[in-house]
Formats: structure tokens, C-alpha cells, sequence
């Protein structure tokens, strides 16, 4: 076995990777080093035949010997020396015709596995999609025909064949003018056999074989040609902005910070076809949740089949083809959410991160990388610009923008003299007095009031709220038990329709109790309010109006999320009830009420951003309401009327929200004034888990700098999830090369009990 550490090979993160393999012997070299898909963390030096010399290239996927087993690795570096003391095996083939990836995107993953103290072949994996990274991956084949180059039929010919078999004939006229078509595409057009067609073959008229047919996730979107509208004076001066960023030899990172409704789509439009008549191509992020089919007819609907569109809901075969027109440049615009950051595009003009504050935006698995801030490292390798846009953006955006870091442009005003809508909080501490002993309503007489007037105007209506079920917690008031779920630290939240509870961390479902299940009180409530629960209350406040409800409950179904929204769309609902999958992107400008259920819920949760959370939920949740002639009206339900994030939702006011919150986390050093990772322990034993995050804290505070803290171990927010004990450390420090190497020595050799595992999450973004 051909074994090499290659650590040293490749120093340090972000510079090139040089050694005596280096990149620029990208033709002649006669060693080859390979990454493999197993989790070894480390690449294998192979020879390379004569007859592959010249020919492999980095990024190359080749077939390799590998003990007793033949398997595929990804060529990494060429060059001619290797410090392997034994003879190296040597490459067999190349398995696929093209590279897969190029030195770029090389430094890229190696770059995020350092960075995020990841085992090289995960940022492999992270930066080719497995729909194109698995062995055996390729285009879709079916039987087709189409006019063969030489002999074709006399009109006599012709004239017989059409008395004969008039089905041959009509499949020879659908191929005659050059189209390929496949045989069951004929067959249904024509009624034509494979058999009459093998004939047709025979007699040298039509070419029938196997050939690649495109599997395209859009063939069922009707998309019209679309003209760009003249831009605003704001948008002009956004584009002049991104316009000298893409002619500049040394591009740099704009921000966008528009209002909702102020234009940023069309900003980016523009943008994308500046770098397009500048003769590059382009990528452009949404978050999952706002990749509407809405937000991919405008794309589509300015640059046609160029686009690619590649994202969750795609089948493998989909995804493969996508990625495929891309890699061949037929499609010049990849727009897709996160991992769509690797698009192989070539040359790259620039990077779109729209709603660059999502926390969607941080890959929950390893490497637990961030798509905004790789982008931005991806735009500095490949010289190219990077535009990040948000109503809301992040304090360590908004930072680097003021610091002038970043270039801060920004839209002020939303398009065509739309307002912003009026909002108005409502004190439901005052509402359960006014209706002192029927306990606290779910909705304010006021919004309940503004819906009516909806209805009565024939307008559309958006009730918000960030939770699903019917009831959040079942607890019995006798006794006090409350209903948690037996391997989660969670309550167990009940589900209406089909009178169930389930657990939402670990999806456990059980049946719903009707007797306290520890002291056999009948009394049991289902306390806390869920989307389910609001929708029984509108259905009875409001019996005539048609009522939908949106939350990944009713959203399972493939294609279920773009039902709601046509429907609504087509203004077949009048009252749209969800989660935040529905606080996002979407125009509808008939919508002129929002109301948020509970404002203050976002506050509760156990996280340093949770202000900057709710504020960038609140104002972009009221952005939904008033984008079309009449202005929007938009209620904020809470019980803490005055806090600062609700406030400055209110207006919109980032600076003031900025100016705040920034000072809070100076003065408690939490991001952007230094940079937090978790390392999260997790096993079946709690007491195992406990003794091995003490032993890791023990090892860490002896390897790391003064300047790094670290706190804990101390049970994570999330205590259990799915049976295992969950107990993490945080750590802060100025710099990411402050902790790195404490890090990598931990995970070289961690030391774990059977069972237990550790996560490393740098620039955590969740503590559950
Ligand atoms: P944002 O992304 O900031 O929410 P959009 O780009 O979606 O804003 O724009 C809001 C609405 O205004 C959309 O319907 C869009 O088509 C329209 N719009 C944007 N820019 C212009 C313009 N310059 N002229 C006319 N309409 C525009
Ligand atoms: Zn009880
Ligand atoms: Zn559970």
C-alpha cells in the first residue's frame, strides 16, 4: 500500500499548495497523488503509466488499486518525485473523460477543511455533488433516432414508404429536418414502432442508438422572456457600484442592504448580466426555504436555458445533468442554494449570496462550512466579485461594511412608491386583561379585527408564527409531568391531524394521551400554541374564508410547497397561516396584513444572536405585507412591547439595531469580535460523555493561547437528541489560527470511549 502523510505538503490554508508535487508540472509529471472517498483524511502517491502521461490533469477521476481493491480517487496533484519509500502502484485509467474539478476549486477544498478542521475528502465531497461524484454517475440513455448523415430516401421512395406504413413515413418527417428524438417520443407522436424504426435504420435513412437525454427539472415551468425594467436612481447607483467591482483587476465584496420590496432581485439580474456581456458566467445563492418557483422564473425568465437550477428537491439524475451543463458551459448561471456555491461555472464573473444573514446558509454536517463566507473566499481565489444582499444583514456583514471592508450600497425606498407597511405592536398583556377570565386569546382583538376588513375587501392575509403542531407542550396541572420525548430533552408537541405527538427533534410519534400518564388525571392540557392551533381558531373566528396552512407538515409532498403558493398566488386563499418557510421572498401584492402571533418567541431561545435573529425575522416577515398598490398593515403580538430588536423592526432600522447590539457583543467578545466554535460530545452514556468532555476541555485549555476562552463543558441547550447525551464546549478566540491547532491535535487523536463521538463546529450558529 502506497501510505503518505501529506500534511506537510500542503502548509498552510489559503496559500497555494506547493511541495515538490506541484501543480504547475500539470502534463509531464510521473507521480500522481490521489484522494479517495474513505474517511482517512489523507491522499496516496501513485505512479502514472506512460501511456496516461501528458493526458491526466488535476481533478481527473481515475481507477486505482488500493490493497486488495480497485476503487476511484480524484487526481489531486501531479509532479515527479514522491517520498513513499517503496515502489508505487501504479494508475490504471482515467476513469471519466473530464476533470471534475480544476486547481481552484482545489485550493477551495483544501482551504475549508482546514479551515473547518475537516478531513480533506468531506470537502471533496462537499464540492462535488454525489449525484456527480459516484462511480457510474452519467447522463441518462435512451433509444433515439435521428437523419443519418449520408443516403436519404427518393420522393419515390418516400411516396412508397407512406403507402406501406404510414407511421414509418410520419416518423421519417419528424426526424427529416435533423431533430433527435427518442423511439418512445415517436412512438407517442406517430404510433411508430422500435421495429418499423429498426427498418428505417437498415435501409441507412435514420441513426437509432442510445443517446444522452436531458433530465430537466424545469421542463414542466412555462417561462416567459422577460425585459428588465429601467432601474431606479438607487438600483443605477447599486449597478454602477458592482459594475466597477467586476472591471476591477482586484474585485472586492459589495453589500446590498435594500429594504423588502427595494429591488435587490433585479439588482442581481442586472449584475449577473454585466458579468455575462463581460463573457463570464455566474453563480447566485437563495437560502433552500426561498427558492420558489417564483425566484426561478425570473432568473430563467431573463437568461432562458442558460440557467441551471440545482437544489434540494432535485432527483439524483436531475442533479447529475444540471451540474453537467454547467461543467460543459452550457449553462452560463447556476442558481441554487447552498451548495450551488461550487458550481463548476468557468470563467466565474461573480458570486450572488442573496439573504446572506440566513442561517440556512451553515451546512449542518461536516464540513460545517458557511456558504456565504466560503463564497467570499472562493471570490478572492478566483478573482471575481462577490455581491451579498439582505434587508437584515448580519452584524459581521453590516461590520465589514462600516469598516469599509465591504462595499455598503443601498436601496432606501421600495419600488413604484410602495410604502413600507404600518406597523403596529400589540401588548397582549392588555389584551388578557380586556377579556380578564377567559385567559390570554391567540389573536388580538385588533388583528382580528384587520383580518375581517381583509376579508371584506377581498384581500389576502398572513398569520406567522414560528412553530408547528397544535400545542407546543402537554402537561398535566395535577401532577405536573409534562409529556417529553424519551430519547430528546424536548416536550412532545401535539399534532391535531391524527391525534398524535411527536417529538420534532428525533420524530418519535406516539399515541396522545387522554389521561395523565403519571397520575391518571384526566386533567392533561395541551399548553403552548402551534400553526395547527391558529388554524382551528381562524377556521372559527373567520368560517367563510379559505384557509392554508404552510409548515414542513404540510409541505412533505414533492411540489407540495408550490401548490400552497399557487394557490394563494391565484387568490384561492385568503388567510395563509406558517411557519418561516413563508416569511422569505415571497411578492404577493395582494397580501396587505401580517400578523405575527408571537413576536417575542424568537427572543427565548438559549443563543447570543437571538436578538439579531428576531429582528432580521420581524422586519423580514412585515416585508411581505403592502408590496403591491395598497399599503400593508402589520401587527407584532408580544409581551415584551419594548424590547430593542421588536423596536427597531418596527422601522426598519438596522442602524439603530446595529449601533445597540454591537456594543453588547464588544462588550461580552462574542462574534464578529472573536470567532466562536463548539465542540460537541455525544454518546449513549451520559456519564461516559460527561468524563470524556471533561478529559477533551483538560487536553484543549493545556494546548490553547491565552487569548482563546473556553467555556464549559456544560450540557448543550439541547441536552439529549435521539437517545444520546449531548455535552459541548464553546470556544472563542480573535483568530481562527489561535485554535486551530489545539483543534486538529484533539481530533488526531481524541481519545473517545466507545460510543461517544465529537463534532467540531466552526462559527457555530446554533448551540441545540
Ligand atoms: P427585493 O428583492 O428587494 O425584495 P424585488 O427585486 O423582488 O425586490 O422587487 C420588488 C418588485 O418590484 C418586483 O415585483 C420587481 O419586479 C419590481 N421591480 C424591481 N425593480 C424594478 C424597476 N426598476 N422598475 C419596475 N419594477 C421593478
Ligand atoms: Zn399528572
Ligand atoms: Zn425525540
Amino acid at each position: 500500500m502506497n501510505v503518505l502523510r501529506t500534511g506537510s505538503l500542503f502548509p498552510e490554508p489559503g496559500g497555494a499548495p506547493e511541495g515538490e508535487v506541484s501543480p504547475g508540472a500539470g502534463t509531464g509529471g510521473s507521480v500522481a497523488r490521489v484522494i479517495t472517498g474513505l474517511s482517512l483524511d489523507r491522499e496516496f502517491d501513485y505512479r502514472i503509466p506512460e501511456g496516461l502521461r501528458g493526458q491526466l490533469r488535476v481533478g481527473h477521476a481515475v481507477r486505482i488499486p488500493f490493497g486488495r481493491r480497485r476503487m476511484e480517487g480524484f487526481v489531486t496533484a501531479i509532479g515527479d518525485h514522491s517520498d513513499y519509500p517503496a515502489e508505487l502502484k501504479a494508475i490504471e485509467a482515467i476513469s471519466r473523460p473530464h476533470p471534475l474539478f480544476d486547481e481552484t476549486m482545489l485550493r477551495l477544498a483544501r482551504w475549508m477543511g482546514h479551515y473547518y478542521a475537516a478531513p480533506f475528502e468531506t470537502a471533496i465531497a462537499a464540492i462535488l455533488p454525489a449525484a456527480v461524484r459516484h462511480e457510474g454517475a452519467d447522463f441518462r440513455r435512451l433509444l433515439s433516432a435521428r437523419r443519418a448523415g449520408g443516403a436519404a430516401p427518393t420522393p419515390e421512395e418516400e411516396e412508397a414508404l407512406r403507402k406501406r406504413s404510414p407511421k414509418a413515413a410520419a416518423a421519417w418527417e419528424a426526424l427529416r429536418d435533423g431533430d433527435t428524438l427518442t423511439a418512445a417520443e415517436l412512438a407517442r407522436a406517430t404510433g411508430v414502432s422500435v421495429d418499423s424504426l429498426r427498418r428505417l435504420a437498415s435501409r441507412g435513412w435514420i441513426v437509432l442508438e442510445k443517446a444522452a437525454v436531458r433530465r430537466d427539472p424545469a421542463a414542466r415551468l412555462e417561462i416567459l422572456p422577460t425585459v428588465p425594467p429601467p432601474p431606479t436612481e438607487e438600483q443605477a447607483a447599486a449597478l454602477a457600484a458592482i459594475g466597477e467591482e467586476i472591471a476591477s483587476p482586484d474585485p472586492g465584496v459589495v453589500l446590498l442592504h435594500g429594504v423588502t420590496g427595494s429591488g435587490k432581485t433585479e439588482v442581481y439580474l442586472s449584475a449577473i448580466q454585466m458579468a455575462l456581456d463581460a463573457g463570464k458566467g455566474a453563480i447566485a445563492l437563495v437560502p433552500e426555504i426561498s427558492l420558489t418557483p417564483q425566484t426561478m422564473e425570473r432568473f430563467r425568465g431573463r437568461f432562458g436555458d442558460t440557467v441551471a437550477v440545482l437544489h434540494s428537491q432535485l432527483s439524483d439524475g436531475e442533479r447529475h445533468d444540471e451540474w453537467q451543463r454547467i461543467a460543459s458551459g452550457k449553462a452560463r448561471v447556476a442558481l441554487g442554494a447552498r451548495s450551488a456555491l461550487f458550481a463548476p461555472i468557468r470563467p466565474l464573473g461573480l458570486l450572488v449570496v442573496d439573504e446572506e444573514h440566513e442561517p440556512a446558509y451553515k451546512q449542518d454536517e461536516t464540513p460545517h462550512y458557511h456558504a456565504r463566507d466560503v463564497a467570499v473566499m472562493r471570490g478572492r481565489l478566483e478573482g471575481c466579485p462577490v455581491l451579498l444582499g439582505s434587508a437584515t444583514p448580519s452584524l459581521e456583514s453590516y461590520r465589514n461594511a462600516r469598516s469599509g471592508k465591504y462595499r455598503l450600497v443601498r436601496l432606501t425606498r421600495r419600488i413604484d412608491r410602495a410604502v413600507m407597511p404600518d406597523i403596529r405592536v400589540v401588548d397582549m398583556r392588555l389584551e388578557a386583561e380586556k377579556k380578564s377570565g377567559q385567559g390570554r386569546p391567540l389573536l388580538s382583538s385588533d388583528l382580528v379585527e384587520a383580518v375581517r376588513q381583509r376579508l371584506a375587501r377581498g384581500e389576502q392575509s398572513i398569520l406567522f408564527l414560528n412553530r408547528r403542531g397544535f400545542s407546543t407542550a402537554v402537561s398535566c396541572p395535577d401532577c405536573g409531568h409534562e409529556v417529553m420525548c424519551p430519547d430528546c430533552s424536548v416536550h412532545m408537541t401535539y399534532h391535531r391531524s391524527g391525534d398524535f405527538l411527536l417529538c420534532h427533534v428525533c420524530g418519535a410519534r406516539r399515541p396522545a394521551p387522554d389521561k395523565c400518564p403519571e397520575c391518571g388525571s384526566a386533567e392533561i392540557k395541551r399548553t403552548g400554541t402551534g400553526t395547527q392551533r391558529i388554524e382551528a381558531v381562524a377556521q372559527a373566528l373567520f368560517p367563510r374564508a379559505r384557509i392554508a396552512r404552510m409548515d414542513s407538515d404540510t409541505t412533505r409532498a414533492k411540489d407540495s410547497h408550490q401548490r400552497i403558493l399557487g394557490a394563494f398566488r391565484r387568490g384561492d386563499i385568503d388567510i395563509l397561516i406558517g411557519t418561516q418557510m413563508i416569511a422569505k421572498g415571497l411578492d404577493f401584492p395582494n397580501v396587505t396584513l401580517v400578523g405575527v402571533v408571537n413576536a417575542d418567541a424568537s427572543l427565548q431561545v438559549p443563543d447570543f444572536r437571538a436578538a439579531e435573529r428576531t429582528f432580521q425575522l420581524l422586519t423580514q416577515v412585515a416585508g411581505r405585507a403592502g408590496r403591491g398598490d395598497v399599503p400593508g398593515e402589520v401587527f407584532f403580538q408580544t409581551s415584551s412591547p419594548f424590547n430593542p430588536a421588536l423596536q427597531c423592526a418596527c422601522h426598519a432600522d438596522m442602524d439603530t439595531f446595529y449601533d445597540q447590539e454591537i456594543l453588547m457583543r464588544e462588550l461580552m467578545k462574542y462574534p464578529p469580535f472573536t470567532r466562536m466554535t463548539t465542540v460537541l460530545l455525544k454518546g449513549p452514556d451520559p456519564a461516559a460523555v460527561d468524563a470524556a468532555a471533561l478529559s477533551v476541555a483538560a487536553r484543549l485549555r493545556a494546548m490553547l493561547p491565552p487569548e482563546v476562552e473556553l467555556k464549559g463543558p456544560a450540557p448543550a441547550p439541547l441536552a439529549k437528541a435521539k437517545g444520546l447525551a449531548r455535552v459541548h464546549l464553546l470556544l472563542f478566540a480573535p483568530a481562527a489560527r489561535d485554535y486551530l491547532p489545539a483543534l486538529r491535535a484533539i481530533q488526531a487523536r481524541p481519545g473517545l470511549p466507545r460510543g461517544t463521538s465529537l463534532t467540531v463546529d466552526v462559527d457555530a450558529h446554533s448551540l441545540m
